[in-house]
């Protein structure tokens, strides 16, 4: 099958029409033959049974009756009028039911002829009826029996208003395979197809639409959907490749004064194996002279800033200035407090640059980068403002938190001849699976142990109604000379609400700690800045013992000496912002605890929520099930789901055929780095199809 012809608009399929295809473009983004022969069966059913009308059970799954029709009338009045057609077969009688287009059916229905009802069945008023029925004429239907598990394709309601029923899609998809004889370009090598026994692209695709067979169905969705997930493997490998060969980055061959110093004489901990291993792997990049272009993951409290900053010493050590940018205001500031702190002994100049920043600090920024002076800029994007230049930025650190998209990473690399080297921080775990597929053409490291003396948070779920408990184990806490956190949700649609949820809680909770004995600080949205750190650093500095806040401190707060966090309306927050909530306490040595409270009715989700957080400390783990629980484009926003909209496969329900996939691509790029073997003519057609056809790699910036 010549490309061209699946090129062929949808109008031009016998039996589309103008119509159609304008409404199969608008309801399934069907353009082309390809794109109608890429429009996959959400499911099949089994057209080999037969029910008698006596044997029929309330049930959702559609069946499939042979009778006669031996009496239609039209029954109700106005808005009630429907078409009711009595049919008949050996053990009983049903009803088929139209609500509308009438006319047009009651002139087409046939009397006293076999016909094969099928749909679904109700019972009513002591009847079974089946509404809206797909009726055949039983002769016609063993004619066109050309398969027994029939296909299911998606469909809208303004499909099924406007007559493209499922049997119509099945229709076109016959004249489609009659059209190009059902030969298709086989996509994938054959040494791939032999050793994992692979169905053919054409049988995969007569299959997977006219399966003969439960066996060769789950053959055909196995290949198509390796198929799909191998391709974005390939292409993501390859540009890896690609720019490993092709982006030169600045060599930092020597590991000098700044880092052994700090090293030897500052580093206030022993590196756990994690960091030390994450710390080799970026080494090893940055000595290669190519781009580096890494990925850090690694729990919240794992200890990616100390990677960041020894990363930041190396750049420095080989004579480059480095950057660190941050999603909000208050994590950037906190980022450069936190650096400032082992910069100030060895006399590194850092800087923070944030929308807040006063014009004469600008200036004197914007000249202390040019010069040279200054060794290490921290801020928000305000750092890829147009005026920002650097003398020779060798590394930029950007702590992403899915924040950030592609292009504005890649801008950062306009300010040098050559490109920085580059290293995203995660501080939610991206689950494997979509770290492979989203983020698949970086380098990807895993900080996966916490620092040694941590004791695991304890974490528990209390109705409200259990309040007095809860605030009899504060007062304990508190009694220790232990701080705790109480945060209220935020969500923008209803923040006047959530203000007075707030406001309300911190009066109630005056009122059970009252002063003297007890100091409360809050922090909200609507606080200034300026106030917001005066409360702040009221805590930290453990002048007040109970911290009231919306989720202003999910990022960007470090009091070890916090042991409690009480989330109110746990219920109403995320997975990954519980998770990112509880990671504020647990930063010392004793136990903490999280303390989630909810109403007493929960929905399901919820309920899954709250228990995953009972259960596990583990970022990962929490990330596997937010996954199942989002699904991907939810959780990684739509900025990076371009490559999650998939055909057929589903990243969370084929991981192994994901794995197997990204293993297939790697061994074969191994083998064959330019895809140059004849054997690989296959792969490289096809990508350049894919080039040509569709602009679906457009998210790879
Ligand atoms: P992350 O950014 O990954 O959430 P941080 O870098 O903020 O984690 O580290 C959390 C805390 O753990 C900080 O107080 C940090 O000083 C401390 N820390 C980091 N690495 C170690 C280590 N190897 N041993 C002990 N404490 C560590
Ligand atoms: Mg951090």
């Amino acid at each position: 099958m010549k490309v061209e012809v699946l090129q062929t608009p949808i109008d031009y399929l016998k039996g589309v029409g103008s119509n159609r295809a304008a409404l199969l473009r608008k309801e399934l983004g069907v353009h082309t033959f390809q794109d109608l022969l890429n429009i996959f069966p959400n499911r099949h059913i089994d057209r080999t049974k037969f029910y008698k009308v006596s044997e029929l059970a309330p049930s959702s799954a559609e069946v499939q009756v042979i009778g006669q029709i031996v009496d239609i009338k039209e029954v109700g009045q106005q808005r009630g009028k429907r078409l009711v057609a009595t049919f008949q077969d050996d053990t009983g009688v049903m009803e088929l039911v139209w609500f509308r287009g009438h006319k047009w059916i009651r002139q087409s229905l046939k009397t006293n002829q076999a016909y094969v009802a099928f749909g679904r069945v109700n019972e009513f008023g002591g009847r079974w009826n089946m509404a809206h029925p797909e009726l055949e004429l039983k002769s016609d239907y063993d004619q066109n029996k050309s398969s027994s598990m029939q296909a299911v394709y998606p469909s809208t309601e303004a499909l099924a208003k406007q007559g493209i029923s499922n049997r119509v899609m099945r229709k076109m998809m016959m004249q489609l395979f009659e059209t190009t004889k059902g030969r298709f370009t086989e996509t994938l090598p054959l040494s791939v197809i032999d050793q994992l026994k692979l169905l053919s692209k054409t049988d995969a695709l007569i299959q997977v639409h006219f399966p003969e067979s439960n066996d060769l169905l789950s053959k055909a969705e196995f290949r198509l959907k390796f198929e799909e997930l191998f391709f974005i493997q390939l292409q993501l490998l390859l540009k890896n490749r690609q720019h490993k060969a092709k982006i030169k980055g600045f060599p930092f061959s020597s590991v000098g004064d700044y880092f052994n110093s700090f090293y030897n004489q500052f580093l206030p901990f022993e590196l756990t194996n994690a960091q030390k291993r994450v710390l080799k792997e970026i080494r090893h990049d940055l000595g290669t002279g190519a781009q580096m272009n890494r990925l850090l993951q690694g729990d919240v409290g794992s200890g990616k800033t100390m990677v960041a900053f020894m990363t930041i010493l190396m750049a420095l050590d080989n004579g480059f200035q480095a950057c660190l940018m941050a999603p909000t205001a208050i994590l950037a500031t906190q980022h450069y407090e936190n650096l400032r702190r082992f910069c100030d002994p060895m006399h590194i100049h850092i800087s923070l640059l944030i929308g807040a920043t006063k014009t004469a600090e600008r200036r004197i920024i914007h000249e202390d980068l040019e010069s040279g002076i200054l060794h290490i800029l921290v801020g928000t994007h305000a750092l890829v403002e147009d005026r920002v230049k650097f003398k020779n930025l060798g590394l930029a650190i950007i702590d992403e938190q899915h924040r950030f998209g592609v292009a504005q990473r890649s801008k950062l690399w306009h300010k040098n001849t050559l490109p920085p080297h580059v290293l995203v921080m995660t501080a939610t775990p991206i689950p494997r699976t979509l770290a492979m597929s989203v983020y698949g053409d970086l380098d990807n490291s895993i900080i996966d142990e916490l620092p040694p003396g941590r004791t695991p948070i304890k974490t528990v779920h209390r109705f409200d109604n259990n309040r007095l408990k809860v605030i009899r184990f504060l007062r304990e806490e508190i009694a220790k000379g232990r701080q705790a956190y109480v945060v209220y949700p935020l969500i923008e649609e209803s923040e006047t609400l959530d203000y007075k949820d707030l406001m309300d809680g911190y009066d109630s909770m005056v009122r059970d700690f009252p002063r003297p004995e007890y100091q409360i600080s809050i922090v909200h949205g609507q606080m200034k800045p300026a106030d917001k750190t005066i409360e702040m650093e009221r805590f930290a500095k453990g002048i007040t013992q109970i911290l009231i806040a919306t989720t202003v401190i999910e990022v960007g707060i470090d009091v070890p000496n916090a042991t409690v966090m009480v989330i109110e309306s746990a219920e109403r927050f995320g997975l990954s912002q519980l998770h990112q909530l509880r990671g504020r306490v647990g930063r010392g040595a004793a136990q903490s605890y999280c303390i989630l409270m909810t109403g007493p009715k929960l929905g399901d989700d919820s309920k899954t929520r709250i228990a995953t957080m009972v259960r596990t400390n583990d970022g990962f783990e929490i990330a596997e099930v937010d996954l199942k629980l989002r699904g991907p484009g939810d959780l990684m926003g739509t900025q990076q789901s371009g490559v999650l909209q998939l055909k057929i496969a589903n990243i969370v329900k084929n991981r192994e055929i994901l794995e197997l996939s990204r293993h297939t691509a790697h061994r074969i790029l191994e083998a064959d780095p330019n895809l140059s073997q004849a054997a690989h003519v296959n792969l490289r057609e096809t990508l350049l199809k894919m080039k040509q056809f569709r602009n679906i790699w457009n998210f790879i910036s």
